[in-house]
């Protein structure tokens, strides 16, 4: 039986009335939001095979981010664009909870209107979790890497990756910023100076 609310792994799929019991919906979203879901498994396959080791589902690391690559002391998440409200924007001045939160719709979050004012306070619980998450991974000196969904399209996943892969290298050039490598300058001062001759 299959009750699950994805249908794939682009859409949000929602001929949904709601018809779903809470335990149903407690099943299909524990099931969607475990760890190993498709997106994140193109992620781990770009970045293996391009040499990058990584480690998941670190639990010692804060917030317990989907791929880690400690060497770049870089965790990366893989966000679902509906459970985690990709470019929802929220209503600067709510007056009240729920479905009023968000001003409306984006391209790859679309929040059913039936039982809105639900989904919405779970998608604002989740970005809430998602912020502290990123704050806490931050202050422990972790760099944060966002993919989202959306951007592992085949068309436009090999551009999404290299911009990661940038990042990546950023990263690990600021920590060596941080960790210059000490120079010899007593050895130097032995040497004789060069020079380019005429
Ligand atoms: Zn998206």
């Amino acid at each position: 039986m299959n009750n699950c609310i994805i249908k794939c792994e682009y859409q949000f799929y929602c001929p949904m009335t709601d018809t779903m019991t809470p335990e149903q919906r407690h099943r299909c979203m524990s099931h969607i939001k475990g760890s190993g879901t498709k997106p994140e498994l193109k992620v781990r396959r770009w970045l293996w095979s391009h040499g990058y080791r990584y480690r998941l589902n670190v639990k010692s690391v804060p917030g317990k981010p989907d791929i880690v690559l400690r060497s770049y002391r870089t965790a990366i998440f893989v966000n679902g664009c509906f459970w985690h409200g990709h470019s929802l924007t929220p209503n600067p001045s709510p007056i009240g909870e729920g479905s009023g939160y968000f001003l409306g719709n984006s391209a790859c979050c679309k929040i059913p209107s039936s039982n809105r004012d639900f989904w919405v306070a779970k998608i604002r619980r989740n970005q809430e979790r998602d912020q502290e998450n990123y704050r806490v991974l931050q202050e422990n000196g972790w760099h944060v890497i966002v993919v989202w969904e959306c951007q592992l399209k085949p068309a436009v996943i090999e551009h999404t990756m290299r911009e990661v892969e940038l990042l990546l290298n950023e990263n690990l050039l600021s920590l060596y910023r941080h960790k210059p490598v000490p120079y010899n300058t007593e050895e130097e001062n032995q040497l004789p100076m060069a020079a380019e001759g005429d």
